[in-house]
């Protein structure tokens, strides 16, 4: 851009833009070069030959990994990677960036290093940028000018002001005007400031220049601003009649009002051809205008009304406002300047939508995107026929596309935008400030007719890219306001971009600080910067403190917020550090977006937050991929099984005995022998293992083991749980049919189960296994008793004051009941048991059961009989069934 001779003001195509390098013709090079010249072309040529280099190295992958088995190119690549680093580590260094690239301990991936190349290469280049701007003769180290009686200014690192520590010139760049005493202006707005979490609906109410008209919701003031609550209606009704009111008309309240006039929009020739620039009037020779007065506004607008084209540009406030306040406009036509205080004529802004969408004028911002949505948001002006200048920048191919540099570059006018980040809510505005204002605009419509000039040229008279630009332009018009959001994955997509891994408590306080920053700041009325700026929020997601000291002490200097509701935030931060700990790469899936609980490899460690996890996302726990198929347990093997099952009936029994007895089992223990309390004892202090696998939302691990972030029982039994949801959707489906299909399965059966049944239980008649006689030695068994001896041992969450009384009185052994066999009526049976899911009321099948009480209690409803809920196929009973799962153990 330098190489463009500074008052060189006809010539200058696109293409001498690009030869930046050439600046420095007379400056001092290092040893060897005399000049920029050989200097590029040396490094011009080292880079080429490294490029080439690099380009023939082995590919990634299978070629990389057959060199790589040799210890030669190893070692080789080892050195050549440490020396890149290290001269990389270097040059980071030399221009002050961040520079552990080479220091394994701090970094760990590729990833990582990458990101800091990143950034050091963002920080160099701009370096560069201002290196080359003062060869330039753009000098930005001068003081910024504070407004009369103005306080020393306090340097606020905000967030896109980062990196303070920089050149003192760099520094001294970002420094803004930062007023403590700056009466908040929102306090002056008539309309109040709406930051409430819903979306943005225009201002607009009156359409100027409309070819199509105003949707009737912006046009009826009493839809639009009598809400039914004003109305004398309970709150509800209001509501409903509200939400009636505007459903109709959705779309029109989030179209963009001049949509119609805008795609309809044709460029005229006039613009498309090529014209004379016409010379801007000295600053000095120039009225200026500052309009802070309604009528100051109309007269304005009638003017503007009357000209082919005019420029704007707007400044604006952010810190100390949730949304951003629009704080000044600047105007300037070809003869004059105009200032307007937008804060204090914020509701009357309106007024000049005559002008700024009359598609007859032409209206050029620079740089415009967001001035559009400012318009919108604070005024509800639209523009109609736009020309930015940036584009065209653009478009031309200039070596920069700010103000600044066109400025520098069309009319050799240095603009100091040091002043873009005062605080332009000040009033009075000091002299400087106007004078920065005015320079915005005041240059802009000479630039205007400089470029066209150029885009015209450029494209040897054609007007292709010309129209490209009000193409461009037309674009940015259309933009729609869009006001922020806060949903519960908001702060997921902010902690993405801090590129740090959380833990889950870390995850949580950050969910927590961002959920109250955004409340409190939307409350307040103040910026989430001011509130509480982001890094503060991760240190102390990070440092978790333990004390509200600790929080103040992750802030410097203290938020005015945090220190006045640092008590609520210890809270949130306590709350965090309650949250199961889990790994970071856990914590990691999680802030990537992805729901883990979607990929199956990943459902071991996806499933720890059932909260936001909708029941349409447990697809794989469907019933069907469920390792019990219904069918199965009528499988002639199965059958087999339950007939082996009959054979060892009494040991089998005998042995759910149970080693693993639930403590919470409320049996009156004082009912019980002492040696069966001792024995209960002991049993209460072991954990069955298989309890993990035990479905149900009350989950019965041991306490450090569900907490243990290493621990796959925590994980397993989340796993249950939301399985159990799944469940409960295809409960009702699935239960009809199965209960058809067990029904005739079980007719079948029948037969068969029957024979082998009857002639096993004879020949056990006689025969009493040990372990079946100590059962009953220890327990005693009740005349009464319904259970077959072997199952002395299994108690239940809730026994039956039955079996309690009968354990009062121990009487003598008594046989297994030897009744006639009748098979179990597996139409009764609820299968659900196989699909994991609770079932209060419906007995599940416990092939080590079916002899005795199953019979008796058929037919029953709603008595069902205990089932012990294994099976071999792992599959277990699920929820609170009020038989907790003592028993469950998988049969071997
Ligand atoms: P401009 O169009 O350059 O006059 O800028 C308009 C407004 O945008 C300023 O008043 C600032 O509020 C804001 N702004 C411009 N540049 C920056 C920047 N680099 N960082 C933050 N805000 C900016
Ligand atoms: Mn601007
Ligand atoms: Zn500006």
């Amino acid at each position: 851009m330098a190489s463009v001779k500074r008052n060189d003001s006809t010539n200058s195509g696109p293409k001498e833009d690009n030869s930046d390098t050439n600046d420095e013709e007379n400056s001092e090079l290092c040893a060897g070069f005399k000049d920029v010249d050989t200097f590029v072309k040396y490094g011009l040529g080292a880079v080429l030959s490294a490029t080439k280099a690099s380009a023939s190295l082995p590919q990634a992958g299978d070629e990389f990994d057959f060199y790589r088995s040799f210890p030669g190119f190893q070692e080789f690549c080892e050195s050549q990677g440490d020396k890149l680093l290290l001269c990389m580590s270097q040059i980071m260094q030399h221009h002050g960036c961040r520079s552990h690239i080479k220091d394994r301990n701090k970094l760990t991936g590729v990833e990582e290093r990458f990101d800091l190349v990143v950034d050091s290469n963002d920080a160099i280049l701009e370096r560069a940028g201002i290196l080359l701007d003062e060869a330039d003769g753009v000098n930005r180290s001068q003081q910024p000018v504070m407004p009369a009686g103005f306080q020393p200014p306090k340097i606020v690192v905000s967030s896109w002001n980062r990196k303070g520590s920089g050149s003192g010139s760099r520094s001294e760049m970002f420094r803004l005007l930062h007023a403590k005493n700056v009466a908040r202006p929102q306090l002056k707005f008539k309309e109040k400031i709406d930051n409430s979490n819903t979306p943005f609906i225009p201002k607009i109410f009156i359409k100027p220049n409309a070819v199509k008209p105003l949707p009737s919701y912006f046009t009826n003031k009493q839809m639009r601003k009598q809400r039914p609550e004003d109305l004398d209606v309970p709150a509800a009704l209001a509501d409903f009649i509200h939400q009636q009111r505007t459903q109709e008309h959705v779309e029109d309240m989030f179209a963009h009002p001049y949509q119609y006039e805008l795609n309809h929009l044709t460029t005229p020739e006039s613009l498309l051809s090529k014209s004379e620039p016409q010379m801007y009037k000295p600053m000095a020779d120039t009225k200026c205008s500052f309009i802070d007065s309604l009528e100051g506004l109309v007269a304005l607008n009638e003017k503007l009304c009357t000209m082919s084209e005019f420029a704007v540009d707007l400044e604006h406030h952010s810190y100390r406002s949730f949304l951003g306040l629009t704080s000044l406009m600047q105007i300037s036509t070809r003869e004059e300047d105009f200032i307007i205080d937008t804060l204090e004529l914020r509701s009357e802004m309106y007024i000049l939508n005559e002008a700024f969408t009359d598609p007859a004028i032409v209206k050029v911002f620079h740089g415009a995107d967001s001035d559009i949505e400012w318009l919108q948001r604070d005024f509800g002006l639209y523009v109609v026929n736009l020309f930015d200048t940036h584009q065209a920048s653009r478009a031309l191919n200039m070596a920069r596309h700010s103000l600044d540099h066109l400025l520098k570059h069309f009319c050799n006018v240095e603009s100091d935008k040091r002043y873009q980040l005062a605080d332009w809510r000040i009033r009075p505005l000091p002299e400087e400030m106007v004078q920065y204002a005015r320079t915005d605009t005041h240059y802009l419509l000479y630039i205007y007719d400089r470029v066209r000039a150029q885009l015209l040229d450029f494209n040897h008279g054609q007007p292709g890219l010309l129209q490209s630009v009000w193409s461009k332009s037309k674009d940015i018009s259309l933009k729609k306001y869009v006001k922020p959001i806060y949903t519960e994955e908001s702060y997921l997509e902010l902690q993405r971009k801090q590129k740090r891994s959380f833990n889950t408590q870390q995850l949580t306080a950050f969910r927590l600080l961002f959920a109250w920053r955004d409340k409190l700041a939307r409350q307040e009325d103040e910026s989430t910067g001011f509130t509480l700026p982001t890094h503060m929020m991760i240190k102390i997601s990070e440092e978790l403190p333990k004390e509200p000291q600790g929080i103040i002490a992750c802030c410097n200097p203290v938020p005015p917020l945090v220190r006045q509701q640092v008590n609520e935030l210890h809270s949130l931060v306590q709350e965090a550090r309650e949250t199961p700990l889990l790994k970071a790469e856990v914590a990691a899936q999680k802030k990537k977006g992805l729901t883990p609980i979607k990929k199956t490899e990943v459902i071991l460690f996806g499933p720890h937050d059932t909260s936001r996890v909708s029941e349409s996302d447990l697809h794989p726990f469907s019933l069907d991929e469920l390792p019990a198929k219904q069918g199965l347990l009528f499988s002639e093997d199965e059958q087999k099984m339950d007939v082996d099952e009959q054979k060892t009936h009494c040991l089998m029994a005998s042995a759910k005995i149970t080693m693993f007895e639930e403590t919470e089992t409320k049996i009156d223990e004082e009912s019980l022998p002492v040696s069966q309390m001792k024995s209960r004892r002991i049993i209460e202090s072991f954990e069955n293992p298989f309890r993990m696998y035990l479905p149900s939302s009350d989950v019965h691990v041991n306490k450090n083991a569900k907490f243990d972030p290493s621990s796959k029982i925590f994980e397993i039994s989340k796993r249950w749980k939301l399985q159990s949801i799944e469940q409960q959707q295809k409960e009702m489906e699935d239960k009809k049919k199965a209960k058809e299909e067990a029904r005739e399965h079980a007719k079948k059966a029948t037969e068969e189960r029957n024979k082998a049944k009857k002639s096993y239980q004879e020949s056990l008649q006689n025969v009493a296994t040990v372990r079946q006689q100590a059962a009953e030695s220890a327990k005693g068994g009740g005349q009464k008793r319904e259970r077959v001896p072997s199952e002395v041992g299994e108690s239940t969450p809730k026994p039956s004051k039955k079996l309690m009384k009968t354990a009062e009185k121990p009487q003598k052994t008594e046989p297994p009941p030897e009744e006639t066999f009748k098979p179990f009526d597996y139409s009764q049976s609820d299968l659900k048991v196989f699909a994991g899911t609770k079932g209060k009321d419906n007995p599940q099948f416990d092939p080590n059961r079916q002899g005795n009480e199953i019979r008796r209690k058929r037919g029953q409803k709603g008595q069902k009989p205990n089932f012990g809920a294994g099976n071999r196929s792992m599959s277990y009973m699920a929820g609170k069934s009020d038989r907790g799962f003592r028993h469950n153990w998988p049969k071997r």
